[in-house]
Order: C-alpha cells, then structure tokens, then sequence
C-alpha cells in the first residue's frame, strides 16, 4: 500500500512539469513571420524597435529556445516585454524611455565643456595662488638673510633725519646700508606725493618721510628681479658716493592680493640727465662737470675695493641718460642697478643675477647686438658700459654752446633707427654697417668738447679690449677739468 502510494507521487512530480511544459499561450502574431494573426508560444511578447526616426512594434510568441528574450528586454535599439496568458500580448505596452528634447540635449553640450573649463580654471588660480605665496615667502626669506632683522625694534627711527638714521648705519657696522627692519619702517612710513616719472618696468613717485623728499620706485610685478638685484646690491654692498644714486630702503608689501615691491632713494628734483638735457643747454665746462660726475660714479662702481669697508667690483650693463639722475649741485649720480653683476678679483666670483631683463637696446654695445660677448668675463661687462658711457658722452656734448651754436637733443641713432628701435634695427647699425654718431665739425673749436670728441671714438671700438676702461677716462677728464671747478681727485 505504501509502495503503491508513493509510486503515484513519483509519477506525478514527472508528468505535472511535462504538462506545464507543453502548455502554450496562444498569443496576438503580426510580425513579419506571422501566418497567422495568432501564434502558439510559451510566451506572448511585445517589441518596440527605434530605427531611422521610426518606431515599430511587433507582437508575436516565443518558443521555447527563444523564451530567454524576455530576461533581457533591452537589446540594441529594441525593448522587448512578454507575458503568460492567452492573447496577454493584445493590450500589452511598452512605455519608451522619452528620447531627451533637442534643447536639453543642446544644453548638455554646453554645460559639460563650460563645467569642465571651469573647473580647470579653478584647478590653475589655486595653482598660481600657491606659486605667488611660495615664491613671496622665498623672497621674504632671501631678504631676511640679507638683514639681521631679530637685533632691531622699530622703535629706533623715532624723530630720525634721513641723514642721522644713513650716518649711524652706514659708517659703523657692516656700512652697507640702514637693517632690515629700520628700512621697512621707513618704507611704511612715507606718504607718496606725486609721480614723477614711468619706466619701462614701472613708476617713480615723489614721497615725503619726515618732513624729506624722497624717490619711490614701484617696480611692477614683472621686474621684481630687478627689485631683488637692487636691493640685494644695495645691502651687500658700500655703494655710499656722492655719483651712485644713495640708497634708503627697500620694502615688499602686499596690496589688494598682489605684491607691491618698493626701492626708496634720494630724491632729485631736476630728474634723469635725459630730461635734463631736453630742457636746459650747458657750457663746455658744465658739459665736462657732468661728464666727470658719471665717469667718477662708474669708476667707483667698476673698481674692486678691498678691506672691511670694500665692495666688489660692478659693471651696470644699463647706462644710459635716463637711469643718471642730475643732483642739485649739477653734477650726476647713476641710478637704476636692477641688471648689475658683481665681480671678486679674491674669490673670483662672478655674480650674474638672475634677471631676465637685458638692457636698453639703443645703448647696447656690437658685442651684445652680435652676441658675440664673453659672457664668463667681467671685463666684458665693464666694456659694454664704457660703450654707453661714450654715447651719453655724445648726448652730452651736442646740448652744449660752443661759438654760441647748440645742438637739440637727440637720443644716440636718432637718425638711423626707428623711435623704438628692435634688436635687429640695432645689429644692423651698430654691426654690419659699424656706424657710429655724427661728431659735428665745431666740436673741435673747443679743447674741452674736442678732447670730449676723441674719448668718444675710443668707447666706441668695435673690439672691446680696445676700449678706453672708465679709469683712463676719469684721469683723462681730471686733466682737461679747469681749477675753477675744483672737482675733487678723489671722487
Ligand atoms: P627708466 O626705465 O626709463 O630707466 P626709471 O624707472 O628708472 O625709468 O625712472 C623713470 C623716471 O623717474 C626717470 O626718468 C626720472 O625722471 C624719474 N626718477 C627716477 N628716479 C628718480 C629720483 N631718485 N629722483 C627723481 N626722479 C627720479
Ligand atoms: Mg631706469
């Protein structure tokens, strides 16, 4: 009994699935292979397919071996959906994902790409925000070598003259100029005035500290090198003469996010030679007077001095009219040292800079224009600033009145090269063709300007070692000068 039992419940277990198995739906057919309007199949389905713009829809019965369509109902462009009953598929619907509308479409176009160029943008401000505060602290830690910033209090200046404050810091200690923390109060404490002239690389003000004119450069970002070289010259260095451009104090401070980098001197009213020049005429001797002022400035700058208050040797590579300033007395100091190395016969260092400024095309001497200039020799630098001594010379002597007639002012190859002439129009005059400024023939009517007229032709050899050197010059000068000017030997 129990055998015949469970015989009946294995045999029912086969057949039920067999049954199941062999029921088919009958379901809507109008497809391409339909016969019929109905099919036979173990499952009813309905098909969407997208293609060319057109949507079809086929209904039909899967069998057996096509049934796993329905797992997946998405396949290329075609979605697909089933059913289990009979005629199922006759109301059966896809609901299609909507194609997304051309505006939205067209927006995403727009908004990814401006998403990711504004993400770049912030990617490279964060980039040069960091650089910007690296690079200031690197020179904020450059200057602080310079100075011995813990020993002071701000408090010295106090009622101070500009003189007092230069005075107790220049001929005591290292004497190179006031410390770190005394210029920078300085520097804080001036009121600018008014403008008084543009650069290439930014602009000089008139300021007042204490009561005293003062000359603000404010160097634009791009030549903070020069900044740097100049104040790193003006701290290492004892640059106190009468004929150098005397040097106050140096300060960085940080205005509206950006660095503002100052350089306060002495001021001088009467403004650079070049202007001067424009405006006034001299005699032969004033000619000579100025003359002399600059050759004793470069000497001092192109001489080695040794012992505890020496300095190294300097060539300034930027000599021109416009970077001597005219003092009072009328005699000339040189400005501007933003490009100068620095040379130690002892240690035999050459210091170059890093800047990458080059100097004024119009003044640069054939070796730089062909670049054919010995750039590991100190020498070479001293010859290229001779080069420019002569053609300052030039601009000199044709603003002075000899048998009463004057020349008006006109900056060296004025009349061969464009207002701002290009390297090339340079090369081109100064190189191929070797020309050099007109000497008028009155110049020789007068000993001091025709003697003038000789040093000129000899700072303007094409080969530099033929060059006269600044102290030849300056001894030159000292002879021709009259007792009356009694300009001292030793300046
Ligand atoms: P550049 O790039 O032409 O050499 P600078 O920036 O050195 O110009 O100076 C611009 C102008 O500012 C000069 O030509 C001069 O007129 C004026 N200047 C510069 N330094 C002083 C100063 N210490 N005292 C008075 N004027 C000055
Ligand atoms: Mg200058």
């Amino acid at each position: 009994m129990l055998q015949g039992g469970s015989w009946f419940f294995s045999m029912a277990i086969l057949i039920i699935p067999t049954c199941l198995a062999n029921d088919l739906w009958q379901c809507i057919c109008d497809g391409p292979g339909c016969t019929q309007d109905t099919c036979r199949g173990r499952k009813c389905f309905v098909t969407i397919e997208n293609a060319d713009g057109f949507t079809k829809q086929t209904k039909g019965c899967f069998s057996e071996h096509l049934m796993e369509q329905c797992k997946s109902t998405v396949q290329g462009t075609a979605t697909t959906k089933c059913c289990d009953a009979d005629m199922c598929n006759g109301n059966l619907t896809i609901h299609q994902a909507e194609p997304d509308p051309p505006a939205k479409k067209q927006l995403q176009l727009i908004l990814i790409p401006l998403l990711v160029i504004l993400l770049l943008l912030l990617l490279v401000t964060v980039y040069f925000c960091r650089a910007r505060w690296h690079h200031r602290k690197r020179l904020l830690t450059r200057l602080h070598e310079l100075g011995d910033t813990d020993m002071l209090k701000a408090s010295i200046v106090g009622d101070s003259t500009l003189g007092d404050l230069l005075d107790d810091y220049c001929t005591t200690g290292s004497g190179s100029g006031l410390p770190f923390l005394v210029q920078r109060t300085v520097a804080r404490q001036i009121t600018l005035v008014e403008c008084v002239g543009k650069g290439r690389y930014g602009e000089v003000w008139r300021g007042i500290w204490q009561g005293e004119n003062v000359a603000v450069k404010i160097f634009s970002s791009r030549d903070e090198q020069s900044w740097f070289r100049e104040t790193e010259i003006y701290n290492t260095v004892l640059l106190r003469h009468e004929n150098i451009l005397g040097f106050i104090a140096s300060d960085m401070t940080s205005r509206n996010s950006s660095t503002q980098l100052w350089l306060i001197t002495h001021y001088h009213e009467s403004g650079s030679l070049y202007e001067y020049l424009q405006r006034t005429t001299v005699d032969p001797e004033g000619c000579l007077w100025l003359a002399l002022s600059i050759i004793c400035g470069l000497v001092h700058l192109h001489v080695e001095i040794f012992g505890t208050q020496g300095k190294p040797a300097i060539a300034h590579r930027d000599l021109k009219s416009r970077n001597i300033l005219v003092k009072k007395n009328k005699q000339c100091c040189i400005a501007d040292l933003g490009l100068a190395v620095m040379h130690s016969q002892t240690s035999d260092y050459l210091d170059i800079g890093n800047n990458p400024r080059v100097g004024t095309k119009r003044y640069m001497a054939p070796e730089v224009l062909d670049e054919t200039i010995r750039t590991d020799s100190f020498e070479s630098y001293k010859q290229t600033d001779v080069w420019a001594f002569g053609l300052v010379l030039w601009e000199i002597a044709r603003r002075t009145v000899i048998n009463g007639m004057v020349e008006e002012y006109k900056p060296p190859f004025f009349d061969v090269v464009p207002s701002d002439p290009s390297f090339e129009d340079m090369k081109k005059v100064v190189c191929t063709d070797q020309q050099r400024p007109r000497i008028p023939n009155n110049w020789h009517s007068d000993t001091i300007v025709s003697a003038l007229a000789k040093i000129m032709k000899e700072c303007w050899y094409q080969s530099p070692s033929a060059r006269l050197t600044a102290l030849r010059i300056k001894k030159t000068l000292h002879k021709l000068n009259s007792p009356v000017n009694n300009f001292k030997e030793e300046c």
